[in-house]
């Protein structure tokens, strides 16, 4: 009894060493949802409220917004040519049907490892529900994520590539470890932000707990600018943080001493999703915004030369299954 327990042992442990050595080396197949994802909510400039339903979708088609509440339903692909704004969020279009601030839902797909998904939308933009990524991720991860038959190809950046306006940039190197890593600083003038700076190296899990519930921001003080240009008509305190003059509105708090450039990172996640392709690359961003992140998104397109289209990379850090951890069992494969 003893031994055949511990031969099954030892067959779990192989299994998982298995699935280990499968997502360090292995090829990464695309992915999309296992089931089909419902919800609505406010637009946060348009004020409008809009049905969603995200649906799986076939490999290599990527990310498409559908608007079912226009004539004919027009398809808006979540690709750089498509982009028709960046100013204080990211619109998307087509022959004049628009999707805009869909960066945050742009950047859950990309966190996650979603490939291709269909987004309906029976409206002109992207609820904001609670002013970050987490809504989507909780319902990602509930459904599930399914495996796909073609593998994953990622943009691997070869040569530096450098975006920037003023004193904005963002700087675009070689990765450091095959994966993607993002070091961001932001420079506020207001002493409530001042300077923040994040770096991490990229996997799922760093996505999920880090950055993916880093909410939205903005000042009291534009608030009357941004609605007399017809911007955050949806705004509030449940899907923002607003900063006043020397503290935030909000009650609850926030949720990172640096939530804002935590935002600021899920933001850029978002807008380079929409090169169709994961990066492996270093992304060093320097006060940067939409604007400026489309603008590097645009460059790389523009810079073939300076990186190569290629399979194998593994996008997930390693992590040792848990169940090996504390068993010494390393040492005995
Ligand atoms: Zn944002």
């Amino acid at each position: 009894m003893f031994l055949s327990w511990c031969n099954y042992l030892n067959y779990k442990i192989l299994l998982l060493w298995h699935d280990y050595c499968f997502f360090k080396n292995g090829m990464k197949m695309q992915q999309t949802i296992k089931d089909a994802i419902t919800f609505s909510g406010i637009g946060l400039h348009t004020g409008c409220r809009v049905n969603v339903t995200i649906l799986p979708a076939p490999e290599d088609t990527g990310v498409t917004f559908i608007r079912k509440d226009l004539p004919g339903s027009p398809a808006i692909k979540a690709v750089a040519s498509n982009v028709v704004a960046t100013s204080y969020a990211t619109t998307l279009g087509v022959n004049g049907s628009t999707v805009s601030t869909v960066e945050h839902l742009l950047a859950a797909f990309y966190g996650l490892g979603v490939d291709n998904a269909v987004v309906e939308l029976d409206g002109p933009e992207a609820p904001i529900m609670d002013g970050s990524a987490s809504f989507f991720i909780e319902r990602i991860d509930a459904v599930g994520r399914k495996r796909q038959t073609r593998p994953r190809r990622y943009i691997v950046i070869k040569k530096p590539i450098k975006v920037f306006d003023r004193d904005k940039y963002v700087l675009l190197l070689p990765a450091l470890d095959n994966a993607l890593t993002i070091d961001y600083n932001i420079d506020f003038s207001h002493s409530f932000i001042a300077r923040q700076s994040f770096s991490r190296m990229f996997s799922r899990d760093v996505f999920r707990h880090e950055v993916g519930s880093a909410r939205t921001f903005g000042f009291l003080s534009d608030v009357e600018m941004l609605k007399a240009n017809g911007l955050a008509k949806g705004g509030s305190l449940d899907n923002a943080i607003v900063i006043g003059e020397t503290d935030i509105l909000n009650e609850e708090g926030l949720r990172y001493p640096d939530e804002f450039v935590r935002h600021k990172v899920l933001d850029m996640m978002g807008d380079v999703s929409i090169l169709g392709y994961p990066l492996i690359a270093r992304i060093v961003a320097h006060r940067s915004g939409h604007a400026l992140n489309y603008e590097l998104v645009k460059e790389i397109l523009q810079r073939p030369n300076a990186w190569e289209l290629a399979e194998e990379f593994a996008m997930e850090a390693p992590t040792i299954p848990q169940a090996l951890v504390g068993m010494g069992s390393l040492a005995l494969i």
